[in-house]
């Protein structure tokens, strides 16, 4: 495969580590060996940070018109190239071909909205007080920025994080997830092939033990004007305080804790249905995916033993995919049996799926879960619905807020004043009423609370990546 690469990218040149070190990326489906890639360092990451800060000195030229046409020319040769990138992020995330064509297709509306957005950062003029003064706001681009992503969603939002950086006028240093990063190279050789000069994407990869030194070089490096963070919010605390004494912008997008509420207004046959999505979507493992389910009790039963039959039809290997890494595998099992070992009741699964693979786990419903389990207090990022009953209105969005995390809330309810009020009350960045999981290129994608600052996708996505100076022309 043309698109398959065994090398880092750094001032447009394929280049190994400079300590020639490498690492395997697997298939989670199988564990079979599908690449190597540069197992890098900080002595690497300065070389492509100086790359990018080379480069800015020219990119911060290039008109946002120049910019949107390079980028929309990503955008179509990404589409072009569909097919391989599919089978390349199938291959290093286990994903079915219906969620990595999905993963592209948001891909490919990701790079096409920034490259529009590229066109549209617009300065004020702001009229002065006093006479014989013109005054000015320019927004600039931030200059280098370094961008850390995760590995459930690697293409997109590596993609996306890359377009904006780009539509703004930065340049970056990106350092992919250690899991998959291969599709990052992917797209990156193909914005190169659409023409975005070298040095404006470069890419460090390394494997986990080297993250951490990496994360710190770009955080501590003068030349890095700002930082994007995609993961956990572990990690994400760390390089926020890292950024602190050097007072650097940073966005973190980080983890959630998802509640799932079901009101006794709702709509539950609806309730089942979405919950499907957002519960399995690509195993459990994304940042928004329902964590607790909050049901109240008039509809209660209904929607277990509905939600039951509706889970009865997903097969682990079939129409479930695998967990990550053993990492995440061991995660889900703790889970499931610190539920088990309090009390909690499993209606279906609780098991690691036999003669699949080694990371499947079964589609799994608990009830009788209490604030005290793993499955209410953190983000189970697996095939795990956990629910717990509440009484009233009140309750239900207590136990909603009852977490550090605010990012994603779903909730299902007929009562318009309900609607209204509990929207308003939910502590979430993003709040999903009578629906699922959306997250249009349109919508500033974020979160509260510690899951995160900043925001992804529209007009206020670019923010992250610009600054606004004020200008004063006097005596004229
Ligand atoms: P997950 O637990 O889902 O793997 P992480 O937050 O651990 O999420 O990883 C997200 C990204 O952060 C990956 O690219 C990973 O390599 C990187 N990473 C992990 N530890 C650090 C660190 N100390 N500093 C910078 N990046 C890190």
């Amino acid at each position: 495969m043309r698109l398959l690469k065994d090398k880092a990218i750094i001032n447009g040149e394929w280049v190994s580590a400079k300590s020639k070190a490498t690492f395997d990326i697997r298939n989670p489906r199988n564990g079979e060996k599908i690449g190597a890639v540069p197992h890098m360092d900080a002595t690497d990451t300065e070389l492509a940070i100086t790359a990018a800060y080379e480069a800015f000195q020219t990119w911060q030229d290039v008109t946002g018109d120049q910019r949107s046409a390079l980028l929309k020319k990503w955008a179509e040769v990404v589409q072009a190239n569909g097919e391989e990138l599919c089978e390349i992020l199938s291959a290093e995330t286990g994903k079915s071909s219906g969620d990595a064509q999905m993963e592209l297709t948001y891909l490919i509306s990701g790079i096409e909205y920034f490259a529009e957005e590229a066109k549209r950062i617009q300065g004020e003029i702001v009229s002065s007080p006093v006479p014989g003064k013109k005054l000015l706001v320019e927004r600039q681009p931030l200059g280098v920025v370094g961008l850390i992503t995760p590995w459930n969603f690697p293409m997109m939002l590596g993609g996306k994080k890359i377009v904006t950086a780009l539509a703004a006028g930065c340049t970056c240093v990106v350092k992919p997830p250690e899991d998959a990063p291969l599709s990052t190279l992917s797209i990156v050789q193909l914005a190169h092939d659409a023409g975005i000069p070298k040095g404006v994407i470069n890419v460090v990869t390394c494997d986990r033990p080297n993250a951490s030194e990496i994360g710190k070089a770009l955080c501590e490096s003068r030349l890095i004007a700002g930082m994007s963070f995609t993961g956990s919010t572990a990690v994400g605390k760390i390089l926020y305080q890292q950024c602190g004494p050097h007072i650097k912008r940073i966005s973190l997008e980080l983890g959630g804790n998802s509640p799932y509420l079901v009101f006794d207004s709702a709509n539950v046959d609806l309730a089942v249905q979405l919950a499907m999505v957002s519960k399995f979507i690509h195993c459990g493992q994304a940042c928004i995916a329902a964590n607790r389910f909050l049901v109240q009790e008039k509809v209660y039963e209904e929607f277990v033993s509905k939600l039951t039959e509706a889970i009865k039809t997903i097969k682990a290997g079939e129409n479930l995919g695998p967990l990550m890494n053993a990492n995440q595998f061991k995660r889900v099992c703790g889970f499931v049996e610190d539920a088990r070992s309090k009390g909690a009741k499993i209606i279906l699964g609780g098991q690691p799926a036999k003669n699949v693979g080694e990371l499947f786990y079964q589609p799994t419903l608990i009830t009788g879960v209490t604030t005290k389990m793993q499955v209410y207090t953190d983000e189970i990022f697996g095939p795990v619905a956990a629910i717990v009953k509440f009484k009233t209105e009140e309750e239900g969005v207590e136990m909603a807020n009852d977490t550090e995390k605010g990012l994603g809330a779903y909730f299902f309810s007929q009562d318009v004043s309900q609607i209204f009020r509990v929207s308003k009350r939910i502590q979430s960045g993003c709040v999903w009423v009578n629906d699922t999981i959306f997250v249009p290129d349109a919508a500033p994608f974020g979160g509260i609370k510690e899951s995160g600052i900043g925001k992804e996708g529209s007009h206020r996505g670019i923010d992250e990546f610009t600054y606004t100076k004020f200008i004063c022309i006097g005596s004229l």
